[in-house]
C-alpha cells in the first residue's frame, strides 16, 4: 500500500540520511525502482512530473500501475507516489487519482500568492492523508535557459512557506535541473544552512540530484536535506545501455527485436543507478 511521504522523511531527517525521489517515465523504469528499493530494504518517493504522468495515459493509469505492482511484487518497503512539479490544478487532480504525496510549486508566483495557494493545497491533503511538498525561489534548469549558479531561496520566505505546516521543502541553493554546465559553482551550504535554521526541522528536499558529486550530496544532507530528486542520471544511464545493445547489433540475434529484450539492458542501468544512489543517500536498510 502506498505511504505519504511524512513519516519517512522525518524520520530520514532525525538519522541523518535521505530518501531518493526516483522520477518514473513507464512500466520498467517503476519496476526497476520498486524492485531496488525492495531488494536494498530502502523506502522510496517515486516522482511523476506532469508530463510523465500524461505520457502514461494520465495520473489514474499511473495510480493503478503502481497499485498494481506493490501487490503483485510484494513490495513491504514504504513507497510514496509523488507528483513532481505539479500546479495547483494537477495537485488536486492527483490527490483525486489517489497520489499519496504531492508537489505545489509556487515558486514562480509572488510569495503572497505561493503562500496563499500553498496553504489551500495543505488543507485539502490533510482531508486524505497526503503529504505536501512546497517549493521558494525557483530552481534553474535548462528548460528555463538558466545556467552557471542556479538560484537561491531567500530563508525568511522558506520560514513562512514552513509554517504553513508543508511536510517538505524545497529551496533552492544553487542547485539546477539536468546537467550541470561546466562553469557550476557548486551547492550554497550557507544557503542551505541559513534555509534549515529558519525553518527548524523540515525535512528540505534536493531538486537536480544528477551530477552533484557525492560528497556535495552528503554534506547537504547533514545539513537538513531528507530527499534528492533524481530524475535525469536514470534517463543518461537507460540511453546509455540502450544504445550499447544497438550498436552491438544485438537487435538482430535470434529474437533480439523483441522489446522486452531491447528494453532489459536498460534497466539493469537504472536499477545500478538507483542502488548507487540510494547507497550515497545512506537510506540502504532504513525501510
Ligand atoms: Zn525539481
Amino acid at each position: 500500500m502506498l505511504v505519504n511521504a511524512k513519516e519517512m522523511l522525518l524520520t530520514a531527517r532525525k538519522e541523518g540520511y535521505a530518501v531518493g525521489q526516483f522520477n518514473i517515465n513507464n512500466l520498467e523504469w517503476t519496476k526497476a525502482i520498486l524492485e531496488t528499493a525492495q531488494e536494498n530494504n530502502s523506502p522510496v518517493i517515486l516522482g511523476v512530473s506532469a508530463g510523465a504522468g500524461k505520457y502514461m495515459g494520465g495520473f489514474k493509469v499511473v495510480v493503478g500501475m503502481v497499485n498494481g505492482m506493490l501487490e503483485a511484487m510484494n513490495i513491504t518497503v514504504p513507497v510514496a507516489l509523488h507528483l513532481d512539479h505539479g500546479t495547483y490544478e494537477q495537485a488536486i487532480e492527483c490527490m483525486e487519482a489517489g497520489f499519496s504525496s504531492v508537489m505545489f510549486d509556487g515558486s514562480h508566483y509572488e510569495i503572497d500568492e505561493n503562500v496563499s495557494k500553498t496553504k489551500e493545497i495543505i488543507a485539502l491533503a490533510a482531508k486524505q492523508d497526503i503529504s505536501v511538498e512546497a517549493e521558494v525561489g525557483s530552481i534553474g534548469g535548462e528548460e528555463d535557459g538558466v545556467t552557471g549558479t542556479g538560484e537561491v531561496a531567500d530563508a525568511a520566505e522558506c520560514k513562512l512557506i514552513a509554517d504553513l505546516g508543508v511536510d517538505m521543502l524545497a529551496a533552492g541553493i544553487g542547485n539546477i535541473h539536468g546537467q550541470y554546465p561546466e562553469n557550476w559553482q557548486g551547492l550554497s551550504f550557507d544557503a542551505l544552512a541559513a534555509i534549515q535554521g529558519s525553518t527548524g526541522g523540515m525535512p528540505l528536499v534536493l531538486h537536480g540530484g544528477t551530477g552533484i558529486p557525492a560528497e556535495m550530496v552528503q554534506k547537504a544532507i547533514s545539513l537538513g536535506v531528507s530527499k534528492v530528486n533524481v530524475n535525469t542520471e536514470c534517463q543518461l544511464t537507460f540511453t546509455a545501455a540502450t544504445r550499447i545493445y544497438f550498436e552491438e547489433g544485438k537487435d538482430k540475434v535470434g529474437k533480439g527485436f523483441d522489446p522486452r529484450k531491447v528494453l532489459a539492458p536498460g534497466v539493469v542501468a537504472i536499477k545500478e543507478t538507483v542502488k548507487e544512489k540510494m547507497e550515497m543517500f545512506g537510506s540502504i536498510n532504513k525501510a
